[in-house]
C-alpha cells in the first residue's frame, strides 16, 4: 500500500492581513449590501427558513416564497403544528423538496424536544435535521450574532481565490482549509461577525461570482493573490495594485473567467444567492 500523504500545512493569515480584509470588505459591504428581508429579522426560526431556501437558489425566487411561507407559518409552533401535506404546498415550485422535510421535522423536534428553542451553538445546531456546518454559522451569526464562521460556495470561492489560488475547494482538504482561514479572519465581536458573514456572502453572489470574477467593482483586489494572475491574463483588467482610477459608470470592465486558469474558477459544492 503507497505510503499516506502528509496533510499539507495549515494555511494561515497574517494578523495584519486578515484585519486589512474586514476593513475593505466591511466598507464596501455597508455601500453596496442588498435589502433583503432575512437581513431585518434576528429571528432564528426566520433566519432558518430564509437559509433552506437559499440553498440551491437564486435570492429573487426566493423572495417571495419566503414571505408567503412566513404569512402561512409564521412560527416555529405554528410550522410544528402544520400537516406534511400542507408544508410541501407552501414549498410547492420551490423545488429540493427534501429541504421542506427537513424544516418541518426540525420544527417538530425542536417544539417537542427543545422547549421550542432554536440552539445558539453551532455543535448543537448540527444536531438538528438538515443543518450542515453552513448553516450551523449561519444561525448562530445572522440570529444570535455569535462568533462563528460559514462557508458556503460564494464564501469558499472568495476565500480560495484571495488567499489560496493552489486549493480545489471541492476537495475535502481544501474545504477544511478555507474553513481554517474563514476562521482566522473573523473579527473579534459576535455583532461585527454578523456583518462579516453577510458581507462575504454578499461579495461572492455579486462582485467575486463563479462565472465572472468583477475584479474592477471589487475593494479586495489589493490583497487579492489571484487578482495579478486574472490581471496578467487579461489585458483589460485593472491595474494590479487595485488603485487604478475607476472607468466612468457603466463602462467598468470585468475579469472574465477565461482568462483565468481552470483551477481558480471552479466552485465548490451546493449554493446559489446570487
Ligand atoms: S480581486 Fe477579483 S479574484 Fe480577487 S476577490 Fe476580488 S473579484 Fe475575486
Amino acid at each position: 500500500m503507497a505510503p499516506r500523504r502528509p496533510a499539507p500545512p495549515a494555511q494561515t493569515v497574517a494578523p495584519d492581513a486578515a484585519a486589512a480584509f474586514r476593513r475593505r470588505l466591511h466598507a464596501w459591504f455597508r455601500k453596496h449590501r442588498r435589502d433583503l428581508p432575512w437581513r431585518h429579522t434576528r429571528d432564528p426560526y426566520r433566519i432558518l427558513v430564509s437559509e433552506l431556501m437559499l440553498q440551491q437558489t437564486q435570492v429573487s425566487r426566493v423572495l417571495d416564497f419566503y414571505r408567503r411561507f412566513l404569512d402561512r407559518f409564521p412560527d416555529l409552533q405554528a410550522l410544528a403544528e402544520a400537516r406534511p401535506k400542507k408544508v410541501m404546498e407552501a414549498w410547492q415550485g420551490l423545488g429540493y423538496y427534501a429541504r421542506a422535510r427537513n424544516l418541518h421535522a426540525l420544527a417538530r423536534h425542536v417544539t417537542s424536544e427543545q422547549e421550542g428553542v432554536i440552539p445558539s451553538e453551532p455543535v448543537a445546531l448540527r444536531e438538528l435535521p438538515g443543518v450542515g456546518a453552513y448553516t450551523a454559522g449561519a444561525v448562530a451569526s445572522f440570529a444570535y450574532e455569535k462568533r462563528a464562521a460559514l462557508v458556503d460556495t460564494n464564501v469558499a470561492r472568495v476565500l480560495q481565490r484571495v488567499f489560496a489560488p493552489h486549493l480545489h475547494p471541492k476537495s475535502g482538504a481544501g474545504l477544511k482549509q478555507l474553513w481554517m482561514i474563514a476562521e482566522q479572519l473573523l473579527p473579534r465581536t459576535g455583532k461585527s461577525t454578523w456583518t462579516h458573514n453577510q458581507a462575504l456572502m454578499e461579495l461572492g453572489a455579486l462582485v467575486c461570482t463563479a462565472r465572472v470574477a468583477h475584479c474592477s467593482n471589487c475593494p479586495l483586489t489589493a490583497g487579492c493573490a489571484t487578482y495579478p494572475l486574472l490581471a496578467a491574463a487579461s489585458p483589460d483588467a485593472d491595474a494590479q495594485n487595485g488603485t487604478a482610477p475607476r472607468p466612468p459608470k457603466g463602462t467598468r470592465r470585468s475579469v472574465a473567467k477565461k482568462a483565468a486558469p481552470k483551477s481558480l474558477t471552479k466552485s465548490t459544492a451546493s449554493g446559489s444567492r446570487g
